[in-house]
């Protein structure tokens, strides 16, 4: 068996945003040479996202707004963690929403992908890098 490491580095101008990874893991896959087996895609952050879905900005914008509903930024004191001089409750709530990792078939040396799949890096907590760990196993 075949495994392979790499860590992905963003820096997100604003507080939050999506970006598409899709073309980074595969990248990856090329690199790994391996043809049959698993990917797991996960952000190494309390604060950031990794999810599968379309690549469509009505969708992300419907995400945006849906998740400051449930987890609304301002104000800042309306949570417990921003008590220890922090103010980014709202971002871990978020992340806990948006999940932490994706795990994607490998096929014949692709990403086994549905139709519309596409992978997304989500911060929540941005203006610093963060990573995201690709870690592949297979043959
Ligand atoms: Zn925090």
């Amino acid at each position: 068996m075949k495994s392979y490491r790499k860590e992905l580095w963003f820096q997100l101008p604003e507080r939050r945003g999506f970006i598409n990874i899709t073309p980074q893991v595969m990248n990856c896959l090329d690199e790994s040479g391996i043809k049959e087996g698993l990917v797991l895609v996960n952000a190494m952050h309390i604060t950031a996202s990794v999810f599968i879905n379309d690549d469509e900005s009505g969708l992300h914008s419907d995400y945006e707004k849906w998740l400051e509903r449930l987890a609304p930024h301002a104000p800042i004191s309306q949570y417990r963690h921003n008590d220890t001089g922090e103010d980014n409750a709202d971002a871990h709530l978020k992340r806990q929403i948006m999940g932490r990792e994706v795990v994607v078939a490998i096929t014949g040396g692709r990403l086994d992908l549905g139709t519309w799949e596409q992978i997304f890096y989500g911060e929540f907590d941005g203006r610093r890098k963060k990573r995201v760990l690709v870690k592949i196993i297979g043959e």
